[in-house]
């Protein structure tokens, strides 16, 4: 059975062009409820450690520099199918292929700045969460 939290971050584009509350928003309208919330800045190191799947792709440095460049929004969200559920909220990687009414189609500006990042499984949800937060900081 599919489990109900996923993790995620609000990207530095979009806080830095004053997307938060908005994104914010669609989040909570679409049924998630927030079980932790914090506004920070990830560290050159915490950045590389988080993406380290993506370590042997072209793009990793630069995903790297973009995830340091301005502050991001982490957030750990609860609703049924969680993962799968945000995932469809959130769109396509590539803002040029997410679909109409998407967080991506509305705020993303390209395939590296796309506004916002959703666990892709149940077990990544719980890996970037407790990477981000301790027990003591997520609400039950
Ligand atoms: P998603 O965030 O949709 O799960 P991936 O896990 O494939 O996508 O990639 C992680 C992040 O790396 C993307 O959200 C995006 O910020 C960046 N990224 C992915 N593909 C590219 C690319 N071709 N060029 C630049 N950045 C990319
Ligand atoms: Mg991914």
């Amino acid at each position: 059975m599919a489990g109900n939290r996923t993790f995620t971050m609000i990207k530095p584009d979009a806080t830095g062009a004053g997307h938060t509350g908005k994104i914010i928003d669609k989040i909570i309208d679409a049924g998630f409820s927030i079980k932790a919330m914090k506004w920070a800045q990830l560290s050159k190191a915490q950045a590389q450690e988080f993406y380290v799947v993506h370590s042997e792709r072209p793009f990793y440095g630069e995903l790297v520099e973009y995830m340091t460049s301005a502050p991001i929004v982490a957030a750990i969200l609860e609703k049924d199918n969680a993962v799968e559920d945000f995932r469809t909220l959130i769109g396509a990687t590539n803002p040029a292929e997410a679909a109409e009414g998407t967080i991506r189609k509305m705020f993303a500006t390209s395939i590296a700045a796309n506004a916002v990042h959703g666990s892709d499984s149940d077990d990544n949800a719980k890996i970037e969460g407790e990477f981000h937060f301790a027990s003591t900081e997520v609400t039950a």
